[in-house]
């Protein structure tokens, strides 16, 4: 079986082609995918007949996920689902939704998708690390998150504006499969989502943003740091040995070097641990003139022993990164009170089952 949602549409017009069809078939199929969302290939009526029983006969399918859990945050502005893919994997997909009225800027619909089902990477304060490593997703099952969420904005007059590669598992650690999603979602003639609306976040795998550099695309890179040195970072990141803090800084900057996209260090800070004005103080001068840019993230209450800072501590880390004049922005994690954390709601409910 092969979910057409995995072809990209040089793919899709060879597959026709090799039918005996036109290559014009190829957006036949293609737009109504990602713009009607059909779950099998008779709901594409304008498709011969004899093409959709051909297609179907050589094991071509369309993939959908199906909602199996759906928490909404109290203001409204934050959704996770809990969908189950065509492959019968739970997994967890985030819509976030910014409100220009209360942020000014533009209106964001967000989605965070999943790019495994658990994570090997093993990070002490994330729910999905404490879950362990069970499979990686394949690109069409990627995709099928958005899709899903695509289709529920679209009944509201409203669409994807923006993807984050920051929900379930470590998108470098399944790296084909992650492009391939990536090409096919911001292809022109796939899912046509500009390149500079998504952002990849990775925990430091040097093979896998030098491999980024190397796509030539436009994507965004968050690189999460969470210690300004190698002996705190292995505490709450145990797989981190291979990347210094010292390479992560250089990996950033050669990523920024090649693509002109500036890298993003995500600091997730955690009460007593790594929120010190002394760490605060050593981090910025690990940081200091390379112009990158820090996200603070009190962390989500979560699965581990983990306690989000006072906002009195988190403030004055910010102001001595502010004094050594590195660009720095507090993000506070939407939808606490939904378990938005990657992961949790997951474990929630697998744990109460
Ligand atoms: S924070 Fe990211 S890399 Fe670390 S365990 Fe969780 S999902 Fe994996």
């Amino acid at each position: 079986m092969t979910d057409l949602y995995r072809l990209l549409p040089e793919e899709m017009e060879q597959l026709v082609i090799d039918m005996g069809y036109p290559r014009y078939r190829a957006d036949q199929i293609l737009l109504p995918l990602y713009y009607k969302f059909p779950k099998q290939l008779d709901d594409i009526p304008q498709l011969p007949k004899k093409l959709r029983e051909e297609l179907t006969a050589a094991g071509y399918t369309i993939g959908s996920a199906k909602e199996t859990h759906r928490i909404v945050s109290d203001d409204g502005d934050t959704t996770k689902l809990l969908l189950e893919l065509s492959n019968d994997n739970a997994v967890e997909t985030v819509l976030m939704q910014y409100d220009p009225a209360k942020i000014g800027g533009h209106p964001r619909s967000t989605i965070c998708v999943s790019t495994q089902i658990g994570c090997a990477m093993g990070c002490v304060f994330c729910a999905t690390g404490q879950m362990g490593f069970e499979t990686n997703l394949k690109a069409e099952h990627i995709i099928s998150q958005v899709i899903h969420f695509a289709e529920i904005l679209e009944k509201r007059g409203e669409h994807v504006t923006n993807l984050v590669f920051m929900g379930m598992g470590e998108p470098m650690a399944n790296y084909d499969e992650m492009i391939r999603a990536v090409k096919i979602l911001t292809h022109d003639r796939g899912f046509g989502l500009g390149q500079r609306h998504i952002t990849i976040s990775t925990i430091g795998i040097r093979s896998g943003i030098e491999r980024l550099a190397e796509e030539n695309l436009q994507i965004g890179l968050a690189i999460s740091l969470h210690a300004s040195n190698n002996e705190l970072r292995k505490k709450l990141v145990p797989t981190a040995s291979p990347t210094s803090v010292e390479d992560i800084i250089e990996l950033g900057r050669s990523y920024f070097k090649k693509t002109g996209r500036r890298v993003t260090f995500e600091y997730a800070l955690m009460a007593g641990i790594n929120d010190s004005p002394e760490i605060a103080t050593e981090l910025a001068r690990l940081l200091k003139g390379n112009g990158s840019h820090v996200n603070l993230i009190p962390i989500n209450p979560t699965a581990g022993d983990f306690k989000r800072p006072s906002e009195k501590s988190v403030l004055e880390f910010e102001r001595i990164l502010f004094d050594a004049g590195i660009n720095c922005t507090i993000r506070i994690e939407k939808g606490t009170e939904i378990s938005a954390a990657c992961g949790q709601l997951r474990t929630d409910l697998i744990s109460k089952n």
